[in-house]
């Protein structure tokens, strides 16, 4: 069976009530292909307004998760608040995370094997800024950032791969097809070599980085491009053409 397609909103820290109530009722009245797996990640604070608007079959999704169970940890939430939301997926290691509030690859990887072990989804996010690039560092940098959460998990089933060149997001320079696709087939590559082939064979890559209605489709034709991670045009009805990229 071949791998479900994926695409991820994160809202980021952007929206209102008003707004997201209307993102969300358009994403509830759009024609979305029936074959993709949605999951939206709105700010913390409407994850639940989210989930009580958004119908059923589209998914919500926290942008963070906290690595303990419970306890004096002020301003986290953890992962079985999440679960018992049903808010059912969790971003981790999301660029601004770790760029702006340095988040290391090991913390990331604690986060999210809590995530997985309390049975959420997890949309682990990799990539390599610009300098890491121009030094010719990509591979090294998201293989790192791989095994890191390697060395804590067994179980890929639940993870879905964000690679999301930091150069990429947010400032309208999307990676060439080429660009993407070679990333991903390393990404697939490393899984063989050093977790399994049913995890090679199975677990989504999805690409992040000013994906658009305009550039999704060459994209989406990509052999190990299994979906997107949104972000600026998520919050726009342009979202539902990039959901449907692969049957458009
Ligand atoms: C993101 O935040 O994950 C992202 C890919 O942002 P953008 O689509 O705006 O580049």
């Amino acid at each position: 069976m071949g791998r479900q397609f994926f695409v991820g909103g994160n809202f980021k820290m952007n929206g209102s009530v008003d707004t997201i109530k209307s993102i969300v009722n358009n994403l509830n009245q759009a024609k979305v292909d029936p074959n993709v797996e949605v999951v939206i990640a709105p700010p913390a604070l409407y994850l639940l307004l989210t989930r009580e608007h958004l119908r059923p079959g589209l998914e919500v999704a926290a942008q963070n998760v906290f690595d303990k169970p419970n306890g004096a940890f002020t301003g986290e939430i953890s992962a079985s608040q999440l679960k018992e939301s049903n808010i059912t997926w969790t971003l981790t290691g999301h660029s601004e995370r770790r760029v702006i509030l340095k988040e290391s690859d090991d913390f990331i990887a604690s986060k999210t094997k809590t995530a997985l072990d309390h049975g959420l989804g997890v949309i682990f996010c990799i990539g390599e800024t610009l300098e890491q690039r121009e030094a010719n560092q990509t591979i090294e940098v998201v293989t790192n950032q791989l095994r890191a959460v390697a060395k804590q998990i067994q179980d890929w089933s639940k993870v879905v791969i964000a690679y999301e060149p930091v150069w990429a997001i947010g400032t309208g320079k999307v990676a060439s097809t080429e660009q993407a696709q070679e990333v991903h087939a390393a990404i697939r590559a490393y899984l063989t070599k050093e977790v399994s082939q049913t995890a090679s064979d199975n677990t989504r890559i999805i690409y992040g980085g000013s994906v658009s209605e305009k550039n999704c489709n060459e994209l989406a034709k990509e052999k190990d491009i299994d979906g997107f991670l949104v972000g600026g045009a998520s919050l726009k009805p342009a979202f539902v053409d990039i959901i449907n990229a692969q049957s458009s």
